[in-house]
């Protein structure tokens, strides 16, 4: 039978559970607007989203790169894949490789948790990009449904930063994405350049201009090679890419 007593442990532990369900949301969205414990190891990172520590160990790419597909190639020569078949953008750049801990990052970013992250992404990439003389800047779009269900575009959201960080024109609605590619995860490189093929329609008048093409993940290229060939047929003189992340294996 169940006593006054009873009630009252239940009610408790109600209360407690509604408490540490509050608590557990205050401190998620005091994290997203001024983060102070690292994401990844829940250390002191002051105002930064990682700790020291926790930053100096993601992924980073060797110093050797093909300079045009920016994959690591000997002592920075165009690798084999580009001399055989070139793509239509001229220099690619990414700040780290696609691989644990930083895959974590980039899927918590793009799923909304970890939002707070978009800065310090942005400052990492133009780093990777250095001084690179292009005028423009343009994000790799999202075709509209996509973009409804998911409420916002993360390789936008990253490219407005680099172009404010650039002090360039940050030009998000000079490309359109008519087609709603599926996920190209799990495709081979062919099967991927061919489902990206005719699904950019290019608004702007570009020519003459360097545009620095920005997404969030570069796998085999297929999509940034798209959309530098859909800039390239409204006049762009050059076309350079910078990514976040990078993926070393392309099946
Ligand atoms: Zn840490
Ligand atoms: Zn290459």
């Amino acid at each position: 039978m169940k006593t006054a007593g009873d009630d009252r442990g239940i009610a408790e532990s109600l209360s407690n559970r509604s408490f540490r369900a509050f608590a557990y949301g205050a401190r998620r969205a005091l994290t997203m607007l001024w983060p102070h414990s690292c994401f990844l190891c829940g250390g002191r990172s002051g105002a930064l989203p990682l700790c020291g520590a926790c930053a100096q160990g993601l992924p980073r790419l060797p110093a050797a790169l093909c300079p045009i597909c920016g994959l690591p190639a000997s002592a920075g020569l165009p690798c084999g894949r580009c001399q055989r078949r070139p793509p239509a953008f001229d220099a690619s750049f990414a700040a780290y490789v696609y691989a644990s801990p930083l895959r974590e990052l980039v899927l918590a970013f793009k799923h909304g948790q970890g939002f707070g992250l978009a800065p310090w992404f942005a400052t990492a990439m133009g780093s990777a990009l250095g001084i690179c003389g292009a005028d423009c800047v343009v994000p790799v779009p999202l075709h509209p449904r996509r973009m409804r269900s998911r409420g916002f575009n993360p390789a936008c959201e990253l490219s407005r930063r680099v172009a404010a960080t650039l002090g360039l024109p940050h030009l998000p609605q000079a490309v359109l994405r008519e087609v709603d590619t599926p996920h190209l995860a799990g495709l081979r490189s062919r099967a991927r350049r061919s489902a990206v093929r005719g699904v950019f329609r290019c608004e702007a008048d570009l020519t003459g201009r360097h545009v620095l093409l920005v997404d969030d993940v570069m796998t085999s290229g297929a999509t940034l090679d798209a959309l530098a060939r859909c800039v390239r047929g409204r006049g762009a003189a050059r076309v350079t890419t910078l990514v976040l992340a990078r993926t070393l294996r392309v099946r």
